[in-house]
């Protein structure tokens, strides 16, 4: 069994995106941020260990690999990227091998725009967080929440209230679990900062 810290040093030394694609707004989850969130998942709500789990906009796979390493039952991982699924299966080869296990996954090439729902337990994501995309947030929610009926997920602290008032006239029930500060780092020439910093939390939807 691995400790927290030993969690989040296994998932910063994965591969990180390649190229960094502006419209579908990747940027990977910081290894401390991504282990503290499954960390608690794991210890409060017992929703990883044993459980099916669905890693929504994967990307490099830090959030699966992560639930994985924890004892998932089985991992579907999507995105719609095909370079960062390719990092994606580098990755989980590479722990595969580190940690001397083989893990039962399932990788999905798939818009959540249009796709088919996957059955899965619990759903954990990053997703874009509607900044360049609009409403790609509320997209990825409303796909996440037909495919599990726990949605853990982060997004821009200054979107709360929006995500409340949406998860209120579903019925859902939201609560924010903890914030934190992303270290963004400068990706595209435009920006004009090497390192920038939002304000994100995570938070749990539960259906019905
Ligand atoms: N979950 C990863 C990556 C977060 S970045 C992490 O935590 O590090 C957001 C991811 O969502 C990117 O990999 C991007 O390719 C993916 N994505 C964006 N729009 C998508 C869509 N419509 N359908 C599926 N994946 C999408």
């Amino acid at each position: 069994m691995v400790s927290k810290s030993q969690l989040a040093i296994i998932l910063s030394k994965l591969k990180l995106f390649t190229t960094h694609s502006l419209h579908l707004e990747q940027y990977g989850t910081p290894s401390e941020i991504a282990a503290d969130l499954l960390w608690q998942v794991d210890f409060s709500d017992r929703n990883i260990a044993g459980k099916t789990i669905c890693d929504l906009g994967c990307g490099t796979g830090i959030l699966g690999i992560g639930a994985l390493i924890l004892g998932a039952k089985k991992v579907f991982f999507v995105d719609t990227d095909e370079e960062a699924i390719s990092v994606l299966l580098e990755n989980i080869r590479t722990v595969e091998k580190q940690e001397g296990i083989k893990y039962s996954y399932e990788i999905i090439k798939g818009d959540v725009q249009n796709m088919t729902p996957i059955q899965a337990e619990v759903v954990v994501c990053n997703p874009p967080f509607g900044t360049k995309a609009k409403h790609a947030d509320r997209e990825f929610l409303g796909f996440a929440t037909k495919c599990a009926p726990y949605v853990y997920s982060f997004h821009k602290t200054v979107t709360l209230d929006y995500l409340k008032d949406w998860c209120d006239s579903k019925g859902y029930d939201m609560i924010i679990i903890t914030n934190y500060n992303f270290e963004l780092k400068a990706t595209q020439e435009f920006h004009t900062r090497k390192i920038h910093r939002i304000e994100v939390s995570s938070i749990r939807i539960k259906k019905g």
